[in-house]
C-alpha cells in the first residue's frame, strides 16, 4: 500500500466489478441477496422436505398409487409452507409397472446376476427363455453388426460408465439403455442386457428407461450390476459359448394421468412475470429418490421458503414446479412446455435442481446477450458460496429441455456429481446419502439466484431470441 501505482490498481479491481453490479441491482435487493445466503446457509436445506417425502411416501414411481400420493402430499406441503397460491396441471403418459426380473449364467457354468429390468421392457414368457450371449462394447457397435450375429440371442452390451465431476460421461453411455433392446430386436435378438450406467462397484443394479415407441418392436431388457457385468465378460473371454436365462415379468400401461404440482409466491411488482424453478416429484421403484429428485423438492423449496420468510415480496412472481414423470421420458416437462409455450416472453429463467445433493461449484446460463452481465452479478454473489461462472449456454435441467424449442431462458446450478451415479437409479438412493450441509449450500445458491432474478431490472431474454441458442 506504500507504493501509489499498486494502490490505484487494487482499487481498480476491486471497484470496477462492484461499480458494474450497482448499476444493476440497487443495495438493497444485495442486502437481501446477502442475507438470503447467510440465512439458507445456517438453515437445514429442506432436509426436513425430502426426509418426509422420503419417508412418508417413499419410492413413487410415475403412474403407481404411491405417484397419486406423492402429488397429495406436494400440494399439502407447498401450501404449508405458505406459498400465495397452490395448484395442479394435468400429465398424460404411459407407464411401466415392474413386477420382477432374474437374470443367471446356465452355461458354461450356473450362477445367478443382479439384475433390474429397464421401463418399458416387455414381459418374457412365464418361465423365460435361454439363449446364447453376444458381446458388444457398445451401441455403435451392436448397430454395426450383422444381423446373422444377433439372431436368436441374447445381446449384451458392455460399455462402463466412467465417474465424472459434472455427469458428463452419462450422456455417451446412457444410449446403450435408450436404445440398445430396439436395435437388438429389429436385428432379431430375443433378449438385451446392458451393463448397469452408474458407477457403483456394489452388487446392485441401476435401472432406468429405454426409449419407450409404439411403432418399434422392443424385447425383455434388463441391466446388470458392474461386478456381474465384469463376470459376464470373463464368461466369454473363456471362449467358449454362454448362455443366460433371462425371466421378466413387467406391464405396460398406455395411458395415466398424474399431475405437475406448482405454488407460487406472486411478484408485488410484475406478477405476470415468473422465475422459474423445477424439480421432479417421481422417482424410481427402487430406493426412496432420496437423490433422486428429493433433494431437488428440498432445495427449491427451501429457497422459495427463505424468500417467503423476507418482509417483502420479490417484484417478479416465482413458481416451484414439481414435475411428474420426469424418469420414464420427461412427461411432466413437455406438459408444461405445451400448457406454456404461448406465454414464454413472461417466464424469466427456468432452472431444475436434478443431480443429487452435492455442492454447487458453477453457473451457467442460456440469456440474451444484454442479460449476461446480470448472471456475471448474480454470480458474485455466489462467489462465496464457491460457486464460479461457467458457460454461456445452459439446459436448464432435463424438466426444461422441452422448452428449448420455444426459447426459454435457463440457469443451470452445476453440482459436484462425482458419486451421484454411484447411487443413481438403484436401491441405495436413500436418505442416509444428503449431507445436509451440502443441501444448505444448494437452497443458498438457489434462494440467491431467484431472489436477485426476480428483482433483475432487465428481462432474460425469453423467447423467440433464444430458440436454437
Ligand atoms: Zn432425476
Amino acid at each position: 500500500m506504500k507504493i501509489p501505482g499498486i494502490t490505484l490498481s487494487v482499487c481498480l479491481l476491486l471497484f470496477t466489478p462492484l461499480a458494474a453490479q450497482a448499476e444493476l441491482f440497487n443495495e438493497d435487493d444485495l442486502a437481501i441477496a446477502r442475507d438470503l445466503r447467510a440465512s439458507a446457509l445456517a438453515g437445514n436445506g429442506g432436509f426436513d422436505v425430502v426426509e418426509d417425502l422420503t419417508t412418508r411416501i417413499g419410492p413413487r414411481m410415475a403412474g403407481t398409487e404411491a405417484d397419486a400420493r406423492a402429488v397429495a402430499w406436494a400440494q399439502a406441503m407447498l401450501e404449508e409452507a405458505g406459498f400465495d397460491r397452490v395448484w395442479l396441471e394435468p400429465v398424460t403418459f404411459p407407464t411401466w409397472y415392474r413386477d420382477f426380473e432374474r437374470v443367471a449364467v446356465v452355461e458354461p457354468v450356473e450362477q445367478a446376476f443382479e439384475a433390474l429390468a429397464l421401463g418399458f421392457s416387455p414381459g418374457t414368457e412365464p418361465g423365460g427363455l435361454v439363449a446364447e450371449v453376444v458381446m458388444f462394447d457398445d451401441l455403435d457397435a451392436l448397430e454395426a453388426a450383422s444381423d446373422d450375429q444377433v439372431e436368436g440371442r441374447i445381446v449384451f452390451i458392455r460399455n462402463r460408465m466412467e465417474r465424472s465431476r459434472d455427469g458428463s460421461s452419462y450422456g455417451p453411455a446412457v444410449r446403450a439403455r435408450s436404445l440398445g433392446a430396439q436395435v437388438a430386436a429389429r436385428k432379431g435378438a430375443v433378449g438385451a442386457l446392458i451393463r448397469s450406467i452408474g458407477t457403483s462397484t456394489n452388487r446392485f443394479a441401476h435401472t432406468g428407461t429405454m426409449r419407450f415407441d409404439t411403432a418399434q418392436r422392443s424385447i425383455p431388457a434388463a441391466a446388470i450390476s458392474n461386478p456381474d457385468a465384469d463376470q459376464l465378460e470373463r464368461l466369454m473371454g473363456l471362449g467358449e459359448p454362454v448362455r443366460l436365462h433371462l425371466e421378466i415379468s413387467a406391464e405396460t400401461i398406455e395411458s395415466y394421468t398424474s399431475y405437475n404440482v406448482l405454488g407460487e409466491i406472486t411478484g408485488s411488482e410484475s406478477p405476470e412475470k415468473i422465475v422459474a424453478l423445477g424439480a421432479h416429484l417421481d422417482s424410481w421403484d427402487v430406493g426412496t429418490g432420496a437423490l433422486d429428485d428429493g433433494a431437488g423438492v428440498a432445495i427449491i423449496t427451501e429457497a422459495a421458503r427463505q424468500i417467503m420468510a423476507l418482509d417483502q415480496r420479490p417484484r417478479r412472481s416465482i413458481h416451484v414446479i414439481l414435475f411428474a414423470a420426469e424418469e420414464i421420458g420427461l412427461w411432466g416437462g413437455r406438459a408444461w412446455a405445451d400448457a406454456h409455450k404461448d406465454n414464454f416472453e413472461n417466464y424469466q429463467l427456468g432452472a431444475e435442481s436434478d443431480f443429487g445433493a452435492g455442492p454447487i461449484y458453477a453457473i451457467s446460463a442460456k440469456v440474451a446477450d444484454e442479460a449476461w452481465p446480470v448472471i456475471e452479478a448474480i454470480q458474485a454473489e455466489l462467489e462465496p458460496l464457491g460457486i464460479e461462472l461457467g458457460r454461456r449456454t445452459a439446459s436448464g435441467g432435463p424438466d426444461f429441455i422441452p422448452s428449448a424449442p420455444f426459447g426459454l431462458a435457463v440457469v443451470d446450478l452445476h453440482q459436484d456429481g462425482t458419486t451421484y451415479f454411484d447411487y443413481h437409479h438403484t436401491e441405495n438412493d436413500t436418505l442416509d446419502k444428503i449431507d445436509p450441509k451440502d443441501l444448505a449450500q444448494n437452497a443458498a445458491a438457489y434462494a440467491v439466484l431467484t431472489w436477485l432474478a426476480a428483482q433483475s431490472p432487465i428481462d432474460f431474454g425469453s423467447g423467440p431470441g433464444l430458440i436454437g441458442r
